[in-house]
Formats: structure tokens, C-alpha cells, sequence
């Protein structure tokens, strides 16, 4: 076995006990990146070029990683896969990255992303598409696609995402790698470039349930630098073999009974919940009427709102791209943001816009606040009912690259099993359940705010069921 193979909590180990060297991983995972880049394209920036010192005594001591380029790193180029923040290099690092940094991880790379973290697909980087690692003519799923695909072709043990409307979770599912999504507050927000601030959160992609809880354990708890970040004493991720699901109600959504899957993942779902019954579980089942009609709506006029505010500051003045021959402000204005925006960003500024104009505000942006509103009360209901919900993430497995690019509707339409969990600021867990052919199958696991380590634990028992997934081909073997 390679050491680019091994999980995140076997190279801690195996590094402590002196089996191997981190400089020995680290030349590992950079052999296994020249041998699968050229097909997968998962990094925008690579810093694998020598080994860097790290902090030798910290719980991620010597661990190849590779973040999202949405979080900020130092005097390192981040772009969030756009045109138009050019070279910027941020004067200063994300609060996850630092403290990823601080307990010893060794940064490889950036990863691709769709621009700005818009898109389920990965194909609207300003850098070009990231390939699927288990069969490179499918999407990898995105926001989070490069650190997804990292994960899955062995690049590194571990990568981190964010996820406003599902970028862990789907290309998790897309990728056959444990993709988790904290409870809004649970990581800091400090750093990461902003889309939906109200529904942005951090969190880690994994081979092993294991692996999420060492990097959890890392990077969540308060920061001052965010206020919206939890107050509460640290959450305990410490790992459970132990764990049970006995007498533990499990609910699936009585509304989304009716809607169409792909055999696949309807398979999973049933297979799913007899082994979790097996276990001890409770299956029972939950009403949610607003989510199941108009989450994907609401979701989107909010981000849309919140994307059209939050990328004002892109103006060619401060950072990024710039025209240098514009006469006059506005024409300077118009330029950077036309030549420097991808059209899907631009289409949500400008929805965004509208959204949000004042003879329209109530009606759309005050509207979706309040169904908002109404989808988080519905989840307070049902988790009175029930302690986690399973649902799918996806409806489909992943399509062919190229193939949805025209239909924005479609997309939007298939965040559906996602993005609820982000409105109500939910903790999600995307679970590996096996392989349909050569493409894996991942469904979801959610629960009440700050059940992140009940979530993980219930994550652990059905790895123990269906097995993590194997490392992908990347393309080449
Ligand atoms: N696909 C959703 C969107 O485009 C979610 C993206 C995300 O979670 N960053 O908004």
C-alpha cells in the first residue's frame, strides 16, 4: 500500500509511531497529484513544490491538505475561481486555515471551484472544469468540486469546502467521499470569501467518518474575528466506537415521497433504512410541506440577494482585476465587473439586484425572509418528532460534463434536497453507501442544530455497514 492511500487517523498514527516520515507522505500524495492532475484538474494553485516546516507537535502534524480557493491564505494567490480577483494574494489567513495550520497540516494546493462558490457542477470556474476522479467525462458536483475530487483520487486525506446551498454534501455524493456540513456558527466564516454570508459555513471532506471528527475537532469552535460564530464551550468530536443508534428515531420526509430518483439512490434509501433499523432505530416519518414546495425559491432569492451585496466590493479599485484606460469611474466600473464576472455570477448580481431593489424588496427579498422563517419553525417541529431526517442529496448521479450548462432551472431545481439545510442552519452529513457501476452513491443525514457529533457518530455506524469508499482511479490507472 502507497502511503498516499492511507486515511487521515492511520497517517497520524503511523507518524507518531515513526512507521514513516511526513516527508516520505508528503512526496506520496505529491506523486499520486502529477500522476492524476493532467485528467482531473481538482487544484487552481499547487504548493506541493517542496516540503514546508509545520508545526511538529499538533494533532494534524506533518497531514497533506488541500482547501477550497475561497479561503484566504496569506500571501497566497486566492481567486474563489474568478477572473476578477486576478492575483490578489489577502494579507492574512481564514480562521479554519489557520488553525489547520497551527496543529500542523502542510497545504498542497488550492482547489477549483465554481466562481464564487455559484453552481452544483464545478464547471463555472473561470479556470476550467474539474473532472470527475471516477469517471473523468462526469461532473465531480460543486461548489466544492476540486475538494471533493482531491479526497477521492488521493491527492491528500482530507480537504475543506464551504456550503451554502449543498457545496459539501453533493459533490461528496458525486465524488464517493464523506463530505460534512457543521451547524451555521460551528466553524468561523472568518476568511472565506463571501457568497451567502447568512448560509455559508466550512467544513471538512474525508474518507473515513473518523477523519471528519480530527479535522472537526480542528477547526470548529468560536473565533472573535466572527460574530456569528458559537459562544458555547467547544463541541466534543471525539471519536465512538461505541456509538449506538438503538431506540434513535430516524425519519424520512413523508413529501418528497413522491419524487422522482434515480434507481440508484432510491435503491440506497432502502437499503439505507434496513440497515438502520437493523441497528435499533426507530424509522418514522416527518411533514415538511413549506420545504418540499418552496425552499428552492426562497433559497435562491436569498442567495441571489446576499451574492448581489456581497460582491459590490469587487470594483477594480481595491484588489483583483482592474482596467487601466477607462475614461471615467463609471466606465471603469462597468468594464471590471463585465470582463472580470463569469455569467452565472453576473445572472445572480443582477437577480440579485432586483430582488432587492426597493419597489420590490417586500415582495421578493422581505418575502423570502419570512419563508425563511417558517422553514426553520418546520424543522424545529419535526426534530421534536424525530432525531435525524435521511433524505437524499441529490435526485440524480452525476451527468456528463458540458451536459446541463444551458439549463440554470435544472440546476437550481436539483439543490433541493440541500439547500433546506442551510436556510435553517442545519448540520449535514453526505454518507458513502457503495458503488452503482464505477459511480459512487451518497446519501444525507441531518439533525437538530448542534447535533454535529450525534450526526457523525450515526455516519460512523453506517460506515461500518456499507464500508468507506476506496480511493478513485483518477483517471489513470
Ligand atoms: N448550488 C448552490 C448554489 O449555486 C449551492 C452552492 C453552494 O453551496 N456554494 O447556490
Amino acid at each position: 500500500m502507497e502511503l498516499y492511500e492511507l486515511n487521515l487517523w492511520m497517517l497520524t498514527e503511523g507518524l507518531k509511531a515513526g512507521k514513516f516520515s511526513a516527508s516520505e507522505v508528503f512526496t506520496s500524495c505529491k506523486n499520486r497529484i502529477d500522476k492524476c492532475e493532467g485528467n482531473i484538474h481538482a487544484l487552481i494553485t499547487r504548493t506541493d513544490n517542496e516540503m514546508p516546516a509545520f508545526s511538529k507537535d499538533g494533532t494534524l502534524a506533518g497531514i497533506p491538505t488541500i482547501i477550497k480557493d475561497n479561503l484566504c491564505t496569506k500571501g497566497l494567490r486566492t481567486t474563489a475561481a474568478s477572473k476578477i480577483l486576478g492575483d490578489w494574494r489577502p494579507p492574512y489567513d481564514a480562521t479554519a486555515w489557520a488553525r489547520l495550520k497551527d496543529s500542523g497540516a502542510v497545504l498542497m494546493g488550492k482547489a477549483n471551484m465554481d466562481e464564487f462558490a455559484m453552481g452544483n457542477t464545478c464547471g463555472n470556474s473561470a479556470f476550467g472544469p474539474t473532472h470527475n476522479p471516477n469517471d473523468i467525462t462526469r461532473v465531480p458536483g460543486g461548489s466544492s468540486g476540486g475538494s471533493a475530487a482531491a479526497v477521492s483520487a488521493g491527492y491528500v486525506p482530507f480537504s475543506l469546502g464551504s456550503d451554502t446551498g449543498g457545496s459539501i454534501r453533493q459533490p461528496a455524493s458525486y465524488c464517493g467521499v464523506y463530505g460534512f456540513k457543521p451547524t451555521y456558527g460551528m466553524v468561523s466564516r472568518y476568511g472565506l470569501i463571501s457568497y451567502g454570508s447568512s448560509l455559508d459555513q466550512i467544513g471538512p471532506f474525508a474518507r473515513t467518518i473518523r477523519d471528519l471528527q480530527i479535522v472537526m475537532s480542528v477547526i470548529s469552535g468560536h473565533d472573535k474575528m466572527d460574530s456569528s460564530s458559537f459562544r458555547n464551550k467547544p463541541h466534543d468530536f471525539t471519536h465512538n466506537e461505541n456509538a449506538s443508534i438503538k431506540g434513535k428515531r430516524i425519519a424520512v420526509v413523508k413529501e418528497f415521497a413522491g419524487f422522482t430518483l434515480d434507481a440508484p439512490i432510491a435503491d440506497a434509501m432502502k437499503r439505507t433504512l434496513k440497515i438502520l433499523e437493523d441497528e435499533g432505530a426507530i424509522i418514522t416519518e416527518v411533514s415538511l410541506p413549506v420545504v418540499s414546495k418552496y425552499a428552492v425559491a426562497c433559497y435562491y432569492a436569498l442567495a441571489m440577494s446576499e451574492a448581489h451585496t456581497n460582491l459590490e466590493r469587487y470594483d477594480g479599485v481595491r484588489l483583483g482585476y482592474t482596467v487601466k484606460d477607462a475614461r471615467g469611474i463609471k466606465e471603469m466600473f462597468e468594464r471590471v465587473r463585465s470582463e472580470g464576472f463569469g455569467a452565472e455570477v453576473k445572472a445572480r448580481i443582477i437577480a440579485g439586484t432586483c430582488l432587492t431593489e426597493p419597489t420590490r424588496c417586500e415582495e421578493y427579498y422581505v418575502a423570502a425572509t419570512k419563508v425563511r422563517t417558517l422553514i426553520a419553525q418546520e424543522f424545529s417541529r419535526a426534530f421534536g418528532e424525530t432525531d435525524y431526517i435521511l433524505q437524499p442529496v441529490t435526485p440524480s448521479m452525476p451527468g456528463k460534463i458540458g451536459e446541463s450548462d444551458d439549463d440554470a432551472m435544472k440546476g437550481y431545481e436539483a439543490d433541493l434536497y440541500t439547500l433546506p439545510v442551510n436556510l435553517a442552519g442545519l448540520p449535514g452529513l453526505s454518507f458513502f453507501t457503495g458503488y452503482a457501476g464505477n459511480l459512487p452513491v451518497g446519501l444525507q443525514l441531518i439533525g437538530a442544530r448542534w447535533s454535529d457529533s450525534e450526526i457523525l457518530d450515526a455516519g460512523m455506524i453506517l460506515e461500518r455497514h456499507f464500508g468507506s469508499p476506496k480511493i478513485s482511479d483518477g483517471g489513470v490507472n
